[in-house]
């Protein structure tokens, strides 16, 4: 099954620049500092325009996930999707890599790693020693 690349604009260009170079980048807001993800124009705290990248070290634990099935092409292997509260204070979605489906489970510590699905590269989690 081929992946679909990611709608990259203006304003997750940076995101996607920074995943290709290994780095998990999230817009902190000039005015208030607010942190947020994802990429946008304004800042939802104070509505600023101004704003900058900063690295991630993105390490959290998987807030909630789902098991996702393609309606029409089997996985060859589960697809868990998971929404990470990520130390630094922001949510992120991304598939989970390498842990049983079993064994899945809220607060599970993990840790984002870069890799290549069909050439386009991908923020993913993966479990995290703690
Ligand atoms: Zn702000």
């Amino acid at each position: 099954m081929a992946v679909i690349p990611p709608a990259i604009d203006r304003d997750s260009q940076f995101f996607w620049d920074g995943v290709r170079a290994g780095q998990l980048l999230v817009q902190r807001c000039t005015d208030c500092a607010e942190l947020r993800h994802p990429p946008g124009p304004a800042c939802p705290e104070c509505g600023c325009l101004a704003w900058k990248a900063e690295q991630s070290a993105g390490c959290g634990t998987v807030y909630s996930w789902v098991l996702s099935h393609h309606p029409t092409e089997a996985d060859a292997e589960p697809r868990v999707v998971v929404l990470v509260d990520l130390e630094d204070g922001v949510r992120m979605v991304a598939n989970l890599l390498g842990v049983p489906v079993a064994e899945v489970t809220n607060d599970l510590p993990v840790e984002v790693f870069f890799t290549e699905v069909d050439g386009v590269p991908l923020p993913m989690f993966r479990r995290r020693a703690v």
